[in-house]
C-alpha cells in the first residue's frame, strides 16, 4: 500500500481509538507510523539487590549519577530508610556489569537495580530494611515478579561480586517472598539425587561459573544474616535440592 495511504487510514483509525497516539519513530530509515493501542510498557522480571561499600548515602549518590563514573541503580535506601531514585524503571540502570541469571545474559535490560547504603561490614538498619520491603513490595504488585527472581550482585555475577554479602538478612526477606529459602533443609536427612551444578544451574546460577556459583550460593543460603557463613557442603546439598523443589512448585 501506498505510503500515504497508510498514513491516512492510520489517522482515520486512531482518530476513532482511545489511547491511539502518534510517537516518533525510533528508526531513522523511511518508514510509516501506524500506532497500535495493543501495547505497555517494558516489564522488568528481576530485582538485583546491591550494597554501595560506602560510608553515607550522599557520596553514593555523587558517584551514582556522576556522568564519568558510568554507574547506576534505579534506587538507593539511605541507613535512615529514606528512598531515593536516579533512573525511572523504564530505562536500563547500569549496575549490574557482566552478569547471568536464569539465562538472561543482559540483566541491566531485565532487572531493576536497587543499591542499599552499607559498607559491607556491617549489619543492616531496621529503617533501611524497611523501606526495602516497602520497595520491594510495590515492585512485585505491579510487575508480579516471582520470588526467586529478587536475588543479590553476588548471585548475577559469581566470582566478580560479593554483595549485598552475608549480613543481608535473606531468610528475613523471604518471609514475605522476596527470594526463595528453606528452613527444612537443615533437619531433612533426605538423599539429594541432582548434581550440585546442575541444581545451581535449574536455580538460575551462571553454568559456566560452578565454583563461584557455589560460593555465590553460599554467601546467599548459608549465611546466618549476622556475618556468619557455615561451609557445611551437605547442608548446601540439601538446602539447593529443597529451594529447588519449592522453586518448580511455585512455576
Ligand atoms: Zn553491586
Amino acid at each position: 500500500m501506498d505510503r500515504i495511504w497508510v498514513r491516512f487510514l492510520s489517522f482515520i483509525l486512531c482518530g476513532a481509538l482511545v489511547g491511539c497516539a502518534s510517537f516518533k519513530p525510533d528508526s531513522t530509515l523511511p518508514l510509516s507510523v501506524v500506532p497500535s493501542p495493543n501495547a505497555d510498557e517494558r516489564r522488568p522480571s528481576l530485582v538485583v539487590i546491591h550494597y554501595t561499600s560506602n560510608d553515607d548515602a550522599a557520596h553514593s549518590l555523587k558517584t551514582l549519577t556522576s556522568p564519568e563514573r558510568r554507574v547506576s541503580a534505579h534506587y538507593l535506601i539511605s541507613r535512615a530508610g529514606a528512598l531515593y531514585q536516579m533512573v525511572p524503571e523504564s530505562r536500563r540502570a547500569w549496575h549490574a556489569g557482566q552478569a547471568y541469571w536464569a539465562g538472561i545474559t543482559d540483566v541491566n535490560s531485565a532487572s531493576i537495580g536497587i543499591e542499599l547504603d552499607n559498607n559491607g561490614a556491617e549489619p543492616y538498619d531496621d529503617a533501611q530494611l524497611a523501606t526495602l520491603q516497602a520497595l520491594l513490595h510495590d515492585l512485585r504488585v505491579r510487575y508480579r515478579i516471582p520470588a526467586a527472581n529478587f536475588v543479590g550482585h553476588s548471585d548475577v555475577a559469581p566470582g566478580r561480586k560479593i554483595d549485598p554479602g552475608a549480613y543481608f538478612p535473606w531468610q528475613q526477606l523471604a518471609t514475605s517472598g522476596f527470594g526463595l529459602w528453606c528452613t527444612s533443609a537443615a533437619e531433612t536427612t533426605e538423599p539429594v539425587p541432582i548434581s550440585m551444578p546442575v541444581m545451581l544451574t535449574l536455580l538460575g546460577y551462571d553454568p559456566r561459573l560452578p565454583d563461584a556459583s557455589r560460593e555465590a550460593f553460599r554467601l546467599h543460603y548459608l549465611s546466618d544474616g549476622h556475618g556468619g557463613l557455615s561451609d557445611d557442603d551437605a547442608l548446601a546439598q540439601r538446602m539447593a535440592y529443597c529451594l529447588l523443589k519449592q522453586k518448580i512448585g511455585q512455576e
